[in-house]
């Protein structure tokens, strides 16, 4: 069983050598917890999708602590050094053809690689005491909500990492944007902690596409993912229909009109932002699963900023 370790030098330079040796490490990110292992090493990547029971189809994203070092993973084309100057490190994470260097374990066979430099102080510190990139999903079991504190790491997956390295609960608490740039004009294949109304500033003509394929063309598009293992639906006050002796639980953006109808409350942000609200959401949805629930009525919030992503979630936990 991994402890949990108070994310500072000395932990760092622990978590980076198990990393080298091949090993798994749960660390901090802004967005989510992730499982991380050496980018260029197959058989350790190949322990984090067992880890998580994930299916090899699904690609990682790799963790860099500079641009240079994502041009190692990436052919970063032109297009990309406005958006890396603005968002990088953050919450933007990039789709670009990949090099020899990213074994195809870590892109589930594709020809593109998924590159992200987080913000967190101890996800950088860690990639540059490894001395390598970081191939990371986010801590959690395959489909369920993912993890934004180390608690929530050491619950699920406590026996898998080598080591949980604590870096405090994630200040975005919703996973990175994915923006594609192998495909023109880029695309958004996944809403996240940068907002799309930010990135189209930044971009001017980028195709927004968020729907939800019938088929998915990249595992993160998966119909049913982020899921409680209580059954959730999304519904306005109007459409509410508890039914007699049912235990329901209300995951809210602001406080209810009468909270006393449900058998637990979450409220996601008193003042109605939608930036704290995505801090909040998967601990409080975890939160409602742990209650013996019949069922979570997550009330829909405005579909802007941070509020896309958090519907993406919702929509996809209900599906
Ligand atoms: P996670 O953040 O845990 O959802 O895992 C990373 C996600 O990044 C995957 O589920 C995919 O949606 C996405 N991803 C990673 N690599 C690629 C790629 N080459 N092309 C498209 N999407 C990718
Ligand atoms: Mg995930």
């Amino acid at each position: 069983m991994a402890g949990i370790r108070i994310a500072d030098v000395k932990s760092i330079q622990e978590a980076a050598r198990i990393i080298r040796d091949g090993g798994l490490v749960s660390f901090p990110t802004e967005t989510v917890y992730g499982l991380g292992a050496d980018a260029g090493n197959p058989l350790a990547v190949a322990r984090i999708f067992e880890a998580k029971a994930r299916p090899r189809i699904d690609p990682l994203i790799v963790h860099v602590a500079d641009a240079d070092s994502a041009r190692r993973y990436g052919n970063i084309p032109e297009i990309a050094q406005p958006l890396i100057e603005k968002f990088w490190p953050g919450p933007l994470t990039l789709v670009v053809e990949k090099t020899a260097l990213v074994p195809p374990i870590v892109t589930a066979g594709l020809e593109t690689v998924a590159i992200r430099m987080p913000s967190h102080p101890a996800a950088l510190a860690l990639i540059r005491t490894a001395g390598c990139g970081i191939a990371a999903p986010s801590a959690n079991p395959f489909g369920y909500v993912s993890p934004t504190t180390a608690q929530h790491v050491a619950e699920q997956l406590g026996d898998k990492a080598d080591m949980i390295l604590d870096g405090g609960s994630c200040e975005v608490g919703v996973e990175s944007t994915i923006l594609s740039l192998a495909d023109s004009p880029p695309r958004i294949l996944r809403a996240g902690g940068v907002p799309i109304e930010e990135l189209s500033e930044t971009l001017g003509s980028i195709r927004v596409s968020l729907e939800i394929p019938e088929r998915p063309q990249v595992p993160g598009q998966l119909r049913r993912h982020y899921a409680t293992r209580t059954r959730l639906e999304i519904l306005d006050l109007e459409a509410e229909n508890i039914r007699e002796g049912e235990r329901t639980g209300l995951l809210a953006l602001t406080p209810p009109e009468d909270p006393g109808k449900y058998a637990a409350v979450e409220v996601l942000s008193r003042s109605g932002s939608l930036r704290e609200a995505a801090a909040n959401l998967f601990s409080a949805l975890r939160r409602l699963d742990a209650r013996s629930l019949d069922r979570i009525i997550a009330r829909p919030v405005p579909e802007r900023d941070l509020g896309i992503a958090i519907m993406d979630r919702l929509r996809r936990c209900s599906a």
